[in-house]
Parts: C-alpha cells; sequence; structure tokens
C-alpha cells in the first residue's frame, strides 16, 4: 500500500493529505477548486514547518513529506493507481455517489474506497459500486494530524478483509480505529452534534453568552473544547448539513438550531469564513 488519493482538498482532505503523508505514503490530493487546492498546500506546508520548528518531527522528515503530495485538479490521475481512496468532500449524498460511481470505474479493482461522512450510509454509497466489499467509512477527526480516533464503519456488505485493511491504514497513520455498525451518525457525530445544538439553542435563547456557555462545558463538564468553538472550527455549513441529515433520519431531537441557519445564511462558517459564533483572524 503505497498511494495515497484524498478527494477534497477543504478542512478534512488537506488534514488526512498532511497525515498520510507523513506516515510515508506517496499521496494524491484532488479538488475541483484550484483555489481550494492553493489554500490546502499553503495550510499543509505552514503546518508541517511549524512541527518541525516545535521538534514533533524531523525537517528531514517534512521535506521527504512535502515533496510526496501531488496537488491535483485531474480526478483520472487522482484515481488510476490509487491503493486508498479517502473521500472528504461535502455532506451531499448525490455527490458522494457520483465521486464513488467514477471511483469504481478507473481505480484498480483492490482499491480499498472509503467516505469521510460524519452521518451518512456507507451501505447506500456502496450499494452504487460494482464493488461494496470493497467500500465503508473511515470518519476521521479535526484536525486530524492532532486527533488520534477514525471510526470505522461498515456498510452492509463490506468483508471483513476491508474492515482489517482499513484498520491497518488507521493504524500506519497512526490513529486508534473503534469499529461502528452502520446507524446515522455513527457513535461520535450523533452525540456531538446534539450537544452542539443543545449549547445553540441556549445561545438563542439567552441563557448565557457563547463564552460563558464554553468555559461552563470545559470547566465544569471537563470537555477539551467547548460545544460553540468547536463547530467553529467543524465549519458550520458542514455541521447544517450533518443536522439536516440527522434531522432527517433521526427526527426531531435533531431539528438543527435556527441560529445556526441564520449563520449559515450570512456566510458566518466559523474559522474557515473568520466569523462564526467567535471572530477570528484569518492570519
Ligand atoms: P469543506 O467544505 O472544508 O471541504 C470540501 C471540499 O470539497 C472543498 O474544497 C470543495 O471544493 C471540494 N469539492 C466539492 N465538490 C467536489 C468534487 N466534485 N470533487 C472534488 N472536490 C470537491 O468540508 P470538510 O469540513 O472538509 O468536510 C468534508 C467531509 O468530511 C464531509 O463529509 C464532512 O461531513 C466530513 N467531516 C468533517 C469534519 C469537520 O470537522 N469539518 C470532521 C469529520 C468529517
Amino acid at each position: 500500500m503505497k498511494n495515497f488519493s484524498v478527494i477534497g482538498s477543504g478542512v478534512m482532505g488537506r488534514g488526512i493529505a498532511y497525515t498520510a503523508a507523513l506516515s510515508g505514503y506517496e499521496v494524491k490530493l484532488h479538488d475541483i477548486n484550484e483555489t481550494a487546492l492553493e489554500n490546502a498546500r499553503e495550510y499543509i506546508e505552514k503546518e508541517m514547518n511549524k512541527s518541525a520548528e516545535r521538534g514533533y518531527v524531523s525537517d528531514e522528515k517534512v521535506e521527504t513529506a512535502l515533496k510526496s503530495i501531488t496537488y491535483t485538479a485531474d480526478f483520472e490521475e487522482t484515481a488510476k493507481n490509487a491503493d486508498v481512496v479517502i473521500e472528504a468532500v461535502l455532506e451531499n449524498m448525490d455527490l458522494k455517489i457520483d465521486i464513488f460511481k467514477r471511483l469504481d470505474e478507473q481505480c484498480p479493482p483492490h482499491t480499498l474506497l472509503a467516505t469521510n461522512t460524519s452521518t451518512m450510509s456507507p451501505t447506500e454509497i456502496g450499494a452504487q459500486l460494482s464493488r461494496p466489499k470493497k467500500f465503508l467509512a473511515m470518519h476521521f477527526f479535526n484536525p486530524v494530524h492532532k486527533m488520534k480516533l477514525i471510526e470505522i464503519i461498515r456498510g452492509l456488505d463490506t468483508s471483513d478483509e476491508t474492515v482489517a485493511l482499513a484498520k491497518e491504514v488507521g493504524e500506519r497513520l497512526g490513529k486508534q480505529t473503534v469499529e461502528v455498525n452502520e446507524f446515522p451518525g455513527f457513535v461520535t457525530s450523533r452525540m456531538n452534534c446534539l450537544i452542539g445544538n443543545e449549547a445553540m439553542n441556549m445561545l438563542m435563547e439567552g441563557v448565557a453568552s457563547a463564552e460563558d456557555i464554553d468555559k461552563a462545558l470545559k470547566l465544569g463538564l471537563n470537555h477539551p473544547m467547548g460545544p460553540l468553538e468547536l463547530a467553529d472550527l467543524v465549519g458550520l455549513d458542514t455541521r447544517l448539513r450533518n443536522m439536516e441529515y440527522l434531522y432527517q433520519t433521526l427526527g426531531e431531537k435533531y431539528r438543527p438550531c435556527p441560529l445556526l441557519i441564520k449563520y449559515v445564511k450570512a456566510g458566518r462558517l466559523g474559522r474557515k469564513s473568520g466569523k462564526g459564533f467567535y471572530n477570528y483572524d484569518k492570519n
């Protein structure tokens, strides 16, 4: 397993590419948007160099890893020799199905195909492919190079060999894995979306300020991050798509908070746009 391809170079795709490159893979990072690819390149170079300066990784390793990443808008090039493909495009089922159908046609027969969806059904995507056995979800966490977990979600037809291979890939990326049987939102998103939405409802109801809600959860419940700062890190557009899917599949308790909908309409998407529940200096 040498060739590691990532589709989508946004918040998650760039992080997965970063981690794969430092784990010794030859990485192709693909996006349809050239600006997104350029932003990903800047992010990866800056973050890797920062890690080297802080002594977490050697200069030589960073140099090799940076050389091993190809940034490309060419889909065919990304698919054709891949041993592993992780898809990290928007949380939209039709888009994900379209991408995996194309990967199914263009990747070699042995390729492990995985979606980084936060909530959606790998069975539904796998059912559209000629090789549902080779397909599953590998749910990474943000920021990928720091977070230790990958949730591995099998679809109905995913084979045991594919699950074992995904665990092997996870280990090589320096992560721990948990195996989850498919259900909307898996373990983590199902829980995290609920906590975040409740925090947004409290903010909307005037229960406390954003700062005090986050502080209360950090100091009172020992959460490492407050739910509102975490939503800003995830991206409020991504969080809204996650909530909408969980609302459709799991019902009323996942109804997205109106404040979240309003912020997304206003273009307040969290860290990536410079403003969400908090303001960020984009540099
Ligand atoms: P993002 O909006 O930051 O990035 C998505 C990228 O996909 C963009 O760069 C966009 O240009 C690209 N894209 C769109 N259509 C494409 C296409 N047809 N081909 C190639 N690229 C295309 O989103 P994100 O936050 O990185 O989320 C990606 C996936 O990861 C979603 O399924 C999300 O639910 C999941 N996820 C997100 C987080 C998080 O914290 N943000 C955590 C775990 C999982």
